[in-house]
């Protein structure tokens, strides 16, 4: 089973699928750059440093995922967490999944509106830092998954379809405070061809 298309070599710095500006005006130049250069690029070397000589060193990121705790766990889910958002967003992005996907979408939620507005509102009502996940059991069934700070949907043994970058750093500088606003717009540039084909892999 493929659990994701995410790319390969995650304990190196991956590079943005689109320019820095690809995203305006929903998501600033600016922005991006702070986002992958800034706070990405440091969780990966973080990660290198503190898993250095270690058990950890030649194991494949989602494995010290699920088998870390503390700094480690920390910084190495921030480092998936971010590949997977930066791949999950498009500047020619598919606006309404189709599919095997809508159709699990529209059983579970009634409406993609409706999946749409749970989301957003889980992320504003998550207190401090953290994601808001669309994630999938093994059979198919989907999830609304709220996480604290590095959280993911991998340690519940799901599997991440989308996620929502609640982190101040994700929005502040264009944004300020509007959370709202920031997700609201976020909408416009997820790339629902890349969920439906994290969902289509599961099978
Ligand atoms: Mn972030």
């Amino acid at each position: 089973m493929t659990m994701t298309t995410l790319a390969t070599s995650l304990l190196t710095l991956v590079e943005l699928p689109y320019a820095y500006d690809a995203l305006e005006p929903y998501v600033s130049a600016e922005t991006m750059h702070f986002h992958h250069d800034k706070h990405y690029a440091t969780y990966v070397a973080k990660l290198g440093e503190l898993i250095a000589d270690t058990r950890y060193q030649q194991m494949p990121l989602e494995d010290i995922i699920r088998s870390s705790d503390g700094a480690i766990f920390n910084n190495a889910a921030q480092v998936w967490n971010h590949v997977f958002l930066f791949e999950s967003l498009s500047p020619r992005a598919k606006h309404h999944p189709t599919g095997e996907l809508r159709r699990s979408i529209d059983e579970e939620f009634g409406s993609f509106d409706e999946l749409k507005q749970r989301m957003t509102t889980m992320a504003l009502s998550l207190f401090g830092s953290g994601w808001v996940w669309l994630a999938s059991d093994h059979d198919g069934r989907l999830y609304i998954v709220s996480k604290s700070n590095a959280g993911t949907p991998l340690t519940d043994s799901l599997i991440p379809l989308l996620c929502i970058d609640v982190w101040e750093h994700a929005y502040y500088i264009d944004y300020r405070n509007m959370r709202k606003d920031a997700i609201d717009n976020l909408w416009k540039v997820i790339d629902w061809s890349k969920v439906e084909e994290r969902y289509d892999a599961i099978w």
